[in-house]
């Protein structure tokens, strides 16, 4: 870790090591650019809100990123291959699978908690010789400039000078970069809140990643190593604090209601967390010499679990672009690469965020019509094998024009 170093110029400084921001420092260890890594909470902190117990399902192309980084093979002891995608609505008659063995791969995806995937990132971040890390330590201010932008940080009580060819913010929903460049957002709350527990059912999982569609929102039980399972518990925002505040056998009861017997009986149920739900697009990605990234340019709805898999589709074309520009001397915080970089990504993450939007309205619908087209979209998928093998393709992440890191 850098101590107080002041008034060096860095090719990057990245503002956040939560997961995306983490994963582009990775991604650029040892480019030949020099990389400063912003992070306020200590690397080493027992709790970080966002590397808790919650669960995220990663799609195989997301898996090949974290391979190429150096950061999969920490983290896949601790990472349940998804061998089986089952997708049901309680009550009624369609339902829908998707099988890896089907599409010709050893698992759709996999799925760990957030908080060994920063385990893993936080191993990766420790070894990497070429990166510079200010952590803990905030970014306090900002100016940009045509040449370079400079920052003001506070690290253990001191205010620190460093500057950038590029500034990357990678620093979450809430993204303070974004506020202070008055970047226009496109965002609404769904009502809903995310309740995420683990359990351990009494029947081995084997694999099979369940989504279940309920009157009261869908409701997904994923696989963990251990035969433990991750709740991701859609509930109205009026039904949130009643449904927290339930004793964990009250919980789990209610749970076993919901979900059925597919898995035996629940029990054994870790932490609790509710998380509100919201749907938020940037309407520019970038500025003069500063880039908007990860959950700082979109938060999806976790219905479809893509968060983390778009945020890092991010990083790897951004990576791609920054090597690139560095092997021929080009300049990173170029106005030519920003905009390559907001082109090759618009789609992608217009598209996730619209189709995450409409499988939320649509699943998380009472009313009879929407829920007679979702059972006979279900039935459909299922019985026509050439749309099943294309939204498997896109669960995997493996959808339209990848990049290199995720070929
Ligand atoms: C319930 C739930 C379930 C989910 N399930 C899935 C799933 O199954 N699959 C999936 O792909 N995604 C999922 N997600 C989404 C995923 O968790 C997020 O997309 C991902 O964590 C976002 O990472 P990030 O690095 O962009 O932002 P964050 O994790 O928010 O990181 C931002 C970092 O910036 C730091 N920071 C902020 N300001 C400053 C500053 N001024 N100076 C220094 N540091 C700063 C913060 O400390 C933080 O560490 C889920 C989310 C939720 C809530």
């Amino acid at each position: 870790m850098d101590g107080l170093m002041t008034r060096r110029t860095f090719d990057i400084a990245i503002v956040g090591g939560g997961m995306n921001g983490a994963a582009l420092a990775l991604a650029l260890n040892g480019s030949g650019l020099s990389v400063a890594l912003i992070e306020s909470l200590a690397l080493d902190a027992g709790y970080r809100p966002n590397y808790d117990d919650r669960s995220i399902a990663m799609a195989h192309g997301t898996a090949c990123i974290l391979h190429d980084i150096g950061a999969w093979e920490p983290l896949r002891q601790n990472a349940e291959p998804i061998l089986r995608i089952h997708v049901s609505d309680r009550g009624h008659f369609g339902f829908t699978h998707l099988d890896a063995e089907e599409e010709g791969v050893d698992a759709l995806g996999y799925v760990a908690t957030a908080h060994a995937i920063g385990a893993a990132m936080a191993a990766g971040l420790r070894t990497a010789e070429g990166l510079h890390l200010f952590c803990p330590a905030t970014l306090e201010h900002f100016a940009a400039g045509p040449d370079r932008v400079d920052l003001t940080l506070r690290q253990q009580g001191q205010p620190i000078q460093i500057g950038a060819r590029l500034l990357v913010a990678a620093d979450g929903t809430e993204s303070p970069i974004r506020a202070q460049l008055g970047i226009p957002v496109r965002e609404w709350r769904y009502g809903h809140h995310a309740l995420t527990a683990n359990v351990t059912p009494t029947l081995p999982h084997q694999g099979v990643a369940y989504e279940r569609f309920t009157d009261s929102g869908p409701l997904a039980v994923l696989p963990l190593p251990g035969n433990r399972c991750a709740v991701v518990w859609t509930a109205l925002d009026h039904q949130t604090e009643e449904i927290m505040g339930l004793d964990d056998d009250a919980f789990l009861s209610r749970l076993q209601q919901r979900f059925g017997h597919r898995l035996g009986r629940f029990g054994m149920v870790g932490k609790r967390t509710a998380y509100p739900l919201k749907m938020r697009q940037v309407r520019e990605h970038y500025r003069q010499r500063t880039l908007i990234i990860g959950n700082a340019a979109h938060a999806a709805h976790p219905i479809a679990g893509q968060g983390f898999n778009l945020g890092i589709r991010d990083v790897a074309l951004l990576a791609e672009l920054l090597i690139e520009a560095a092997r021929a001397g080009g300049d990173p915080g170029a106005e030519t690469l920003l905009q390559a970089y907001a082109s090759g990504r618009d789609r992608d993450q217009q598209g996730t965020t619209l189709i995450t939007d409409i499988l939320a309205r649509l699943f998380t619908s009472p009313l009879p019509p929407l829920r007679v087209a979702r059972d006979l979209g279900m039935l459909a998928l299922d019985l026509l094998p050439g749309a099943k093998h294309l939204l498997a393709r896109n669960a995997m992440g493996l959808g339209g024009r990848l990049p290199r890191l995720q070929r």
